[in-house]
């Protein structure tokens, strides 16, 4: 199963980095995203081909004839987030506010459910996992957040399983696609989407697909870029990433596209068979943890004064 999925977000949208933080930092820049879309869905379009786009709540400021046009083309629309923040940099309120806004921004834009969410930068670690009881919450039956190792942001280790699994939540269960990775010089990579995607010749790329019984791909609009500006204030290494093959990035694309049957989201979750997945057990553990350590506090406390009645102290003697 090969699942063609984009991330809809500008060229400035970078994480971890002062000039790009927030929304007052983005009104610096120059839109891109009209004319990198136009290109992606003449691909799309040519192969017909479909394919799901988790688009930035953000977006229905400046940009809601994008998604608009996706929606009306026939594309599933899904959220990832709302202003692209890493999550393991935010608290539960904020995380909710930010998935909230960015579900009701598309779903007024589309008139439809948002079912599916993704994390910005993939960055739900194993101690955020509160995350999807919040997803499940706020209506989210499928996410496609987690990367089953360690990487720059997040990543998530000990997850067990780089396959389509279910999560189990205190209050339900959540559908998980995870990012399918393969190994490079005994690290773990994604080649399907971002830098690696671009580095690699099309060979490399398609070796990784062809052997791969689940790939999860994650391309953004300005993948396919070449004319795209590059902060001069990045770091050597992140310049390198985010300039690394953008001019031949477009005809591997299409190359994936014609070589492989991709299919969308939606298709996916119709083609496993969920009865016989892993369930993977991640309950939030905070509140547990909270009443079990008030319980260990209160006994002790009732174990110190029936001691101190007895006259003896708490560590006996
Ligand atoms: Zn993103």
């Amino acid at each position: 199963m090969k699942i063609l999925t984009f991330d809809v977000e500008e060229w400035f949208h970078v994480l971890d980095h002062e000039s790009t933080k927030g929304e007052k930092q983005w009104q610096n820049f120059d839109y891109r995203l009209d004319a990198n879309i136009d290109s992606v869905l003449e691909i799309l379009d040519r192969y017909n081909q479909k394919a799901t786009f988790f688009c930035l709540g953000w977006l229905s400021k400046n940009h809601a004839h994008i998604v608009k046009r996706l929606d009306a083309m026939g594309y599933e629309i899904a959220t990832h987030s709302n202003l692209h923040q890493l999550v393991y940099e935010q608290n539960i309120n904020d995380f909710k506010n930010d998935l909230e806004t960015s579900i009701k921004s598309l779903e007024d834009i589309t008139g439809k459910k948002i079912r599916a969410y993704r994390a910005p930068g993939f960055s739900i670690k194993e101690e955020n996992r509160w995350v999807f009881e919040i997803l499940i919450s706020q209506g989210i039956e499928i996410d496609c957040s987690i990367f089953p190792a360690k990487r720059a942001h997040g990543g998530f280790a000990t997850f067990g399983s780089d396959q389509p699994v279910l999560i189990n939540t205190n209050i339900g269960t959540i559908k998980e696609f995870p990012m399918s990775l393969d190994e490079v010089l005994r690290t773990k990579i994604i080649y399907a989407g971002g830098g690696y995607f671009r580095f690699f010749p099309y060979s490399v790329i398609h070796h990784f697909m062809g052997k791969s019984n689940y790939s999860m791909s994650y391309f953004h609009p300005h993948d396919f870029d070449a004319g795209r500006p590059i902060l001069g204030d990045l770091s050597p290494l992140k310049k390198f990433k985010a300039s690394v093959g953008l001019k031949g990035a477009l005809c591997k694309l299409e190359n994936l596209i014609r070589d492989f049957d991709f299919i969308d989201l939606d298709e996916a979750v119709k083609k496993v068979n969920w009865d016989s997945v892993s369930m993977i057990d991640l309950p939030e553990r905070r509140k547990k943890q909270r009443i079990e350590n008030q319980l260990i506090f209160q006994n002790n406390y009732k174990q110190t004064v029936k001691q101190i009645n007895k006259g003896s102290t708490i560590y006996g003697s």
